[in-house]
Order: C-alpha cells, then structure tokens, then sequence
C-alpha cells in the first residue's frame, strides 16, 4: 500500500496531527494508498521554508544552474516515465496511453522552459553615456501552486517548470483526491542536490489552498480548478495583492458548418468530448452542427457511442476509463436528468453501463443528449463528464452568437473547409484557444489560458515564464553631478 509524506523544507514528514486521507480507485472504489492530509498548520511550515530558500542562497543562482535542473527534471521524468504513467492511470482512471502521453508532454514542458530559461538574458536600454538602464526579469519569490484532480502532475508541470525556472521557490499543493504522481515526483525532485525548501510538497483539501492564497508570506498564486475555489483565492490574494494565475473552467463549443469534412468532424467530436471520460477543462461538450447536416450527424454519432469500449485504464482495448469520483458520478448524471427534464432528448447513455464489472467505480456510458437549445442548464454549465449536449444553428452569425453567450472563453473549435469563414470564426470567437479543422492539440510552445471567466493570466509559451517574474528597471548613474532643481 502506498503511504505519502509531506516534504517540506528538503525533509519527508507527517503532517502535524498525523492525518491521512484514503486514496480511492475510481476503477473499482478499493483503497490504493494512504496521502498525508496536510492542514493549515503544515501549509505555514511550507510555506516558511520556502521563504528562507528564496531569500537565502537560492537567489544567488544563475540561468545556467535553473535551465540544467529542469533538463535534470525531464531526464527523471523520463526514466519513471512508466512507473508515473501507471500512477497517473490507478489515481485518475484515465487510460494508460493517455497517461504516457501526459508523461511524455510533462518532460517536454520542463525541456521547453529550460531551453527559454537559457535564452534569458535582459535588455540594456538606450541612455545617456553616464547611465546604465537595464531591463531585468527578477523571480516573484514563494509561489503557492494548487492543482486539481482531472490532469494532475500535467498541471502540477506547467506550474512548476516555469516557477523554478524563474527562481522562484514553491509550495505546491495537489488535489488530494490524486496526489499520487505529484509525491512520486516529489521523490525525483529529492534526488537532485537542491536547497531545502526551495521545492515543498503539502498534500491535502482546500483549507490548504485557502492558507497559501491569504498567506502574506506567499508572493504569487497559481491555481488551476473550478470557478468557485477560483473566486474565493482571488479575494484572499487581495491580502497582499499578491500576483495570481487562474486556469479555470470551460463551457466549450464545438462548431461543425455543413462544408466541413463530416468524416473527420464526427469522429474528432467523439474525441473532442470523451477523451479522458470529459474531465478535461477543455472539453468540446457543447456540439453546434448546421441545420441541413445535424440530422445526419447525430446519427452517425449514434451509430459510433455504443461502440465506445468503456473499461479499466489498465486493459489495453479500453478506450475512456471511469469518472474520477463519486462525487463527479453523481454530478453527471443530476446534469444529464436536469437536461432531459428541459427538453433535452437522450440518444445515448445517461446510466451506469451494464454488467458487474461497472457495478463498482464510477462508471459512465458515453452520453449523447439532442435537441439542446442555448438556453438550456446543459448548455451554459460545465458538465465535466463524458456528455455531448448538441444544438442545431441556421447561420454563421447564429453560431457565433450563441457559441459566444458564455461566460466562459477557454477553448473553441471551428469545422469547414471554407478558410475565410475559418478565419473569420476564428477571430470573432472569444476564447483562449481556437482550433479549426482540430481538437485537442496543444504544446509548450503556444499560451493556454481562458478569457473571461475561464481565468486569468497564460501558462506556457514565453508569457507562462514571464508570469513568474517581476520586471525591473536598474537605473545606475556612474557620474552623480548636484542637481540644482532647488537652488544651490
Ligand atoms: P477544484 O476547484 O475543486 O479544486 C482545485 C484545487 O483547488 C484542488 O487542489 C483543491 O483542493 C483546491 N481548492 C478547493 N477549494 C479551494 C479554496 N477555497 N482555496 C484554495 N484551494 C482550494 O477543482 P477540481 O474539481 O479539482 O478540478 C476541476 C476543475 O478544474 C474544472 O472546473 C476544470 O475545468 C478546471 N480545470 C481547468 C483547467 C484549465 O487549464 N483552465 C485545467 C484543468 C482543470
């Protein structure tokens, strides 16, 4: 049986009132681990730590030293890169292969950021002959990281490449429903001849997170969960207006025009919607196919949902896993009853799959719910499930409109072969990300983050090293002459 500690200040340790938290596998509900449950208490002791690293010899490092421990970081990753895929798989139920693509993606972030980390360099602005001005990227100082369940150690990555590579010092502190890749790759961090507390690990529940974002302590707050823990760190960031990075929901369409490629749109909107059973931010649940293709296209969507092998991340024919939690189960399929109840017609799913081997876990059938209109709950929430709500548009200008009367503005897909109107959607939809032609892809290299009540602030790409800096101006006179301003 698994048992995690905490690490803080570069040693392993119980929490202070020894708590634990069982860590349940969503496959079949058997206890697979013992986490330390961390409470406030131990959030402070993190915290301290690494407030001493970042102001003690930590500061003194270089590019050189930062850019060479995150490749360290990605050659360790890379060597449990199995051993972390079959962690990711037993805590999160998503597949194997799903899971080795995240550990394939996590080193290549930490390989990404160490490649921009060395290129770091300043700039030297134009000024008089006795002044030197430079343009500096300071790190920010103790980041307080928080991730969520759906993509644990993926986003635990996004935040700690850059942070590290800043100079920064962190806490980081999991979802405790999945803490399990995030402490193994805490004893990889362990390894390498780091200072203590430079990195510390503080498994446990929200009160965790709730301490990290008021903390005056903690200068910068990166958080990656739902809206509503996203507003409460946002008003407990005002304490010491620290800096905060929110990667928060999505309501995300998935907008299919009658000239598109129907073969490829159909089955990119299985995937855009069940990869990862749905429990992904940015989900393509909310399908938008035109009016003179949608009767069509529901119907080969039909013909392909009960083909979808639901089954244990484990087993190599399975194609979408269980739903993480209980809580998620019962969410669902509340969300699911609420749209029928509008009107919404089911086509597909909706239950528990049969059999005795789903009777256990928290297994869903891929859903398909029709006739949705915009109006609808379905439509306007975030499911966070393996459902596909589709709507029925007349016009180009209709989609756009009702794709756009969101809060929400994390992701977004366009399906045409016409490029104008590729371009013109994909300007006028207000989201972070829009893919034409695509679902899913994303790299190191391009930003991601929302609009609106999707977040605040970008990961990856160069704006996701820069938000872990401060910028400065040095300003050195080398020949101070009385300035006379006042008289003499
Ligand atoms: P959640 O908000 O319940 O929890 C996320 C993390 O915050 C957990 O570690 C949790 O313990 C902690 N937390 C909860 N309440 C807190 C509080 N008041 N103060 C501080 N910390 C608190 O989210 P979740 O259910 O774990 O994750 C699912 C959500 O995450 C979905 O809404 C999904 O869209 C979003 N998400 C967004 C992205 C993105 O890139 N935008 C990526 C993945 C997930």
């Amino acid at each position: 049986m698994i048992q995690t500690q905490l690490y803080i200040d570069g040693q392993w340790q119980s929490p202070i009132d020894s708590g634990t938290r069982p860590i349940v596998s969503p496959a079949d509900e058997s206890v697979i681990a013992h986490a330390a449950e961390a409470t406030r208490a131990d959030a402070r002791l993190a915290i301290a730590a690494a407030r001493r690293a970042f102001d003690g010899p930590w500061r003194q490092t270089t590019i050189r030293d930062r850019a060479k421990l995150l490749n360290q970081i990605a050659g360790l990753i890379e060597r449990d890169a199995e051993k972390l895929a079959h962690l990711e798989s037993l805590n999160t139920g998503k597949t194997l292969t799903e899971s080795r693509t995240d550990m394939g993606d996590i080193a290549a972030t930490f390989r990404y950021f160490a490649g921009l980390v060395a290129s770091e360099s300043g700039a030297v602005n134009e000024a008089p002959h006795h002044v030197i001005s430079r343009t500096l990227r300071e790190p920010v100082g103790v980041c307080g990281l928080i991730t969520p369940w759906n993509y644990p150690l993926l986003q635990a990555a996004w935040k700690i490449a850059p942070a590290l590579g800043a100079g920064n010092t962190v806490v980081i502190k999991p979802s405790n429903l999945t803490p399990l890749t995030t402490h193994h790759f805490t004893q990889l961090v362990a390894e390498l001849d780091l200072p203590p507390g430079v990195f510390n690990l503080v498994t446990g529940g929200a009160e965790v997170g709730a301490e990290l974002a008021e903390s005056l302590d903690v200068d910068l707050v990166s958080f990656t969960g739902g809206a509503l823990a996203g507003e409460s760190i946002m008003k407990a960031a005002t304490g010491n207006f620290k800096r905060i990075g929110l990667e928060l929901g999505g309501k995300n369409p998935n907008i299919v025009f009658a000239d598109a490629d129907l073969d490829a749109a159909v089955d990119y909107a299985l995937n855009a919607a069940f990869f990862h059973a749905g429990q992904v931010c940015s989900a393509g649940s909310r399908l938008m196919v035109e009016d003179s293709i949608y009767d069509a296209f529901i119907g080969r969507l039909a013909e392909r949902l009960p083909r979808i092998v639901i089954g244990n991340g484990f087993h190599g024919e399975t194609q979408m896993g269980p739903v993480q939690s209980a809580q998620q189960h019962d969410k669902i399929l509340g969300m699911v009853q609420a749209g029928i109840a509008e009107g919404a017609r089911l086509v597909h799913g909706g239950k528990r799959p049969a059999g005795d081997v789903y009777k256990q876990g928290y297994w869903l059938e891929p859903t398909l719910l029709a006739d949705v209109t915009a109006d609808m709950k379905i439509a306007k929430e975030e499911i966070f499930g393996p459902v596909i709500t589709a709507e029925r548009f007349g016009s180009e200008a209709e989609a756009l409109r009702a794709a756009n009367d969101t809060p929400y503005g994390l992701a977004a897909a366009v399906w045409t072969r016409d490029l104008d109107k590729a371009n013109r959607m994909s300007r006028a939809l207000r989201f972070g990300t829009v893919w034409v032609n695509d679902y899913h892809p994303y790299f190191p290299e391009a930003p991601w983050g929302g609009y609106k009540a999707s977040g605040i602030g970008r990961e990856l790409a160069r704006i996701g090293l820069d938000e872990y800096t401060e910028l400065k101006h040095s300003y050195i006179n080398l020949a101070p002459q009385p300035m006379g301003w006042f008289g003499a």
